[in-house]
């Protein structure tokens, strides 16, 4: 079967990035909220993705254009300054090692300028690999691993059929830390539902608080038509929390989370206010902005909802 290039899912610091597909969809397609949901993996042929590296390198270097790629290589090409590579898909760091070692030092070969380069993960992929081999990775400028952490309370990781429990994604972050890449993680305020929202903010933020990640994002659950999550919305099963509950949450996570140096932001277009800030220097003015908010109850000062997006 001819390997399907993925739409470009990216986190918002890799948008000056080039995205090179390793992988289609993501091995563990069995999160209840998310867009990847059922999504069958596919691993793309090496030879193909060292021929996409070929033609960008051909295409940065004289502007011209290798018969056989895609328009989509160009289009990011043309906007692209050479500087980063986000390995796509759901999570690229399940692509089989020995082949993910060969399009590293491929694509260093071909440019050796290159700052960084960044990949999704799960906990299951980087708990599959061993220190030795991360710090191979890291020497090969893998940057930064970005891994979704959801939330820190078991049952809601259980609900949502994350396949870890929260002890196996505080290993999973400390192995990022200690060979040396940046860790970037993410969580999803709402995805308690109105039943556990104080739970869900407050084991969120002790995961966190374990982690000590380099980069913290918060997003807001955003129903993925078809996934069990949505279901479970429209038979009435599972209850969304209001705006105000989700700024709740994130307060309650920046009130009871202990970083050493954690950039911490809600800038994603799924969060209906957009904080960020260095934690824990910024932990005052953050909830003071919060608190602001919360007090007046105001919706206008929110993004409203047509305005979300995944
Ligand atoms: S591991 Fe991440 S990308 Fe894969 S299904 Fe779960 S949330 Fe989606």
């Amino acid at each position: 079967m001819a390997f399907i290039r993925p739409d470009i899912i990216r986190p918002p610091s890799e948008a000056a990035s080039y995205f090179l597909p390793l992988t289609f969809g993501c091995s563990n397609n069995s999160c209840g909220f998310c867009s990847f949901y059922g999504q069958k993996l596919q691993i793309r042929e090496l030879e193909e993705v060292k021929k996409e590296i070929d033609a960008l390198a051909v295409f940065s270097q004289f502007g011209i254009h290798t018969a056989g790629q895609p328009n989509i290589v160009y289009y990011i090409a043309n906007e692209w300054d050479g500087s980063r590579i986000f390995l796509q898909d759901g999570d690229a760091l399940v692509y089989p090692f020995p082949q993910l070692v060969e399009a590293l030092e491929y694509l260093n070969n071909r440019f050796p300028h290159l700052e960084r380069i960044a990949s999704y993960a799960t906990a299951q992929d980087i708990l599959r690999r061993s220190n030795e081999e991360l710090i191979q990775l890291r020497k090969l400028k893998l940057g930064i691993l970005y891994m979704g952490v959801e939330s820190g309370d078991d049952t809601i990781l259980q609900q949502i059929s994350k396949g870890v429990t929260s002890q196996q994604i505080i290993e999973a972050g400390l192995k990022i830390k200690d060979s040396g890449i940046l860790s970037s993680v993410t969580v999803i305020l709402g995805l308690g539902g109105t039943d556990h929202s104080q739970e869900h903010a407050t084991a969120t933020a002790r995961v966190l608080s374990a982690l000590d990640p380099d980069y913290a994002g918060a997003l807001t659950l955003t129903l993925v038509e078809g996934t069990p999550i949505y279901n479970q919305v429209q038979n009435k099963d599972f209850h969304l929390i209001s705006p105000l509950q989700s700024l709740q949450e994130l307060k309650t996570i920046i009130e009871n989370s202990n970083f050493t140096d954690c950039f911490f932001s809600s800038m994603h277009a799924s969060n209906y206010l957009s904080l960020r800030g260095k934690l824990p220097e910024n932990k005052t003015q953050m909830l003071a902005q919060l608190n602001r908010v919360l007090s007046r109850n105001d919706f206008s000062l929110l993004r409203p909802e047509f305005m979300r997006g995944l």
